[in-house]
């Protein structure tokens, strides 16, 4: 055998390890269970960078800092190879769509590069590495489909709670985001396809589904052109399905027709991530969003009316090019005036290829450095008092793991989104219980079962 690689004859008898490292959001985690899924035949699941025969980082380039960690990591596990010469590493995600060769230049320790389209090909490019020596890099184009459509269908990290993609690529173009550039044009999965899936799920244990695309408010079935309302009502009628949620909507698309069916439908959960990114009108042009602040309002005042317990979490984005204090100020009241339960706040990075990347910036960086700390202890404040109001409340809550800091403590969440920890057996996963809300920490609640 030529270069570095696993032996095919070990795979043959005794499978490899592999070890998948995800970088940003709940889209790269569902690639990830993919990945696992897609090389199931010649690896297991390792449980650190140490033990594995194959790492892959599961890249995002969202934020420049996101892009970083990858390269500080690459160059972290790199003396791995000098006590394991046949480990293999591979960097696939949003980067590797990005930077294509450069990693292999830059980074002599990986083995394989593989874009957003290309997961699906990850065995054959693992195969034609340790065949040939050769390291691989394989970048297509947009095939226009879901490439974790045709996985092996397998089980998530979690028992009660799982992700489906449902599409993927967004054609928004907002003028910051390097999503359409790296995840190609929007398209969605036929409806049958995902209630397959979501069958699957169920029928293994799953009670609670997320589904997930850059923007679902878009969905529509190839096949037959019905929309995100009719997947949801289908999605209904999946027996043993309890809980349903899905990120991320976008504002512009969010119709009165999908709050109303948010309002109708059971398993809907009543919690909605709305990401507003600017409270300024100014701004939200400028990032090319599609909506006013008053339009956004609008959908936030309709869902309340139709469901008073909702929950809202949302994005900001801080620091966009022109932004001055008196638009960073709208932000700030449409947090108060909103009360989110929570949100992703972010400085502006500038991204390769974007519109606001080549956007003038009159206002000075070192005027605009307060203003995410200080958005930041606002929404603190605010999750802290709707904390706090929580506190006396007995709640349901969908039991999905062991409290990671404390093992006797089980972690569970609310069908409004609160994160709830309270004493209790770890078979008591993938349970609902009621559990009796006594105090409140920063990003959980604390409670007692009552039954
Ligand atoms: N599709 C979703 C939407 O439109 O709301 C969001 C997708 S993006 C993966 C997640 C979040 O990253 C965005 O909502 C935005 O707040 C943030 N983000 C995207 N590009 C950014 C940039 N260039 N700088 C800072 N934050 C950014
Ligand atoms: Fe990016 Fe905008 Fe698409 Fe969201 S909707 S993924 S922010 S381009």
């Amino acid at each position: 055998m030529e270069g570095n690689g696993h032996s095919p004859e070990n795979e043959m008898n005794d499978p490899g390890k592999l070890f998948v490292k995800t970088f940003g959001c709940q889209m790269n985690v569902y690639d990830t269970e993919k990945i696992y899924a897609f090389l199931q035949d010649s690896y297991v699941p390792a449980a650190s960078e140490e033990e594995a025969d194959v790492i892959i980082l599961n890249t995002c380039s969202i934020r420049e800092k996101a892009e970083q960690k990858v390269y500080s990591l690459l160059g972290r596990i790199k003396p791995l190879k000098d006590v394991k010469p046949n480990l293999l590493i591979g960097v696939g995600g949003c980067v590797a769509q990005q930077e294509g060769e450069r990693i292999l230049r830059r980074s002599p320790a990986v083995d394989i590069v593989f874009g957003t389209h290309n997961v699906d090909e990850l065995p054959r490019l693992l195969e034609e590495r340790i065949k040939f020596g050769k390291r691989v890099c394989r970048v297509r184009e947009d095939t226009g489909t879901v490439p974790t459509s045709d996985a092996p269908r397998v089980m998530g990290s979690k028992r009660a709670t799982a992700l489906l993609t449902i599409m993927k690529g967004c054609d928004n173009y907002c003028a910051y985001c390097v999503v359409p550039l790296v995840r190609g044009r929007e398209a969605s999965r036929p409806a049958p396809e995902i209630l397959d899936e979501a069958i699957f799920l169920v029928e293994n244990g799953v009670r609670e589904i997320t589904l997930l695309g850059q923007n679902v408010n878009s969905y529509h079935d190839p096949d037959t052109g019905a929309g995100f309302v009719s997947l949801l009502e289908s999605m209904e009628l999946v027996p043993g399905l309890e809980r349903l949620r899905f990120v991320t909507s976008h504002p512009k698309d969010f119709s009165p027709e999908l709050a109303h069916a948010m309002a109708d439908l059971s398993s809907v959960c009543e919690h909605i991530h709305l990401p507003v990114q600017a409270g300024s009108d100014r701004v939200l042009s400028a990032m090319k969003r599609g909506y006013s602040s008053r339009q956004y309002m609008d959908k936030i005042e309709l869902l309340t009316k139709l469901i008073p317990e909702v929950e809202f979490t949302t994005d900001f984005i801080v620091g966009f090019p022109g932004e001055k204090r008196v638009d960073f100020e709208r932000t700030l009241d449409m947090l108060s005036v909103v009360k989110y339960q929570n949100a992703f706040s972010f400085r502006f990075s500038p991204r390769p290829g974007t519109a606001a990347a080549a956007m003038e910036d009159p206002v000075d960086a070192e005027v605009k450095r307060p203003w995410l700390p200080e958005l930041q202890n606002l929404q603190n404040q605010v999750t802290a008092e709707k904390h706090q109001n929580m506190v006396g409340r007995e709640v349901e809550v969908l039991v999905e793991s062991v409290d990671k800091k404390k093992s006797c403590f089980l972690e569970g969440r609310t069908r409004t989104n609160y994160i709830v920890h309270f004493p209790g057996d770890s078979a008591l996963i993938g349970q609902m219980v009621q559990v009796k809300l006594a105090s409140s920490r920063t990003i959980h609640l604390i409670g007692e079962m009552v039954n």
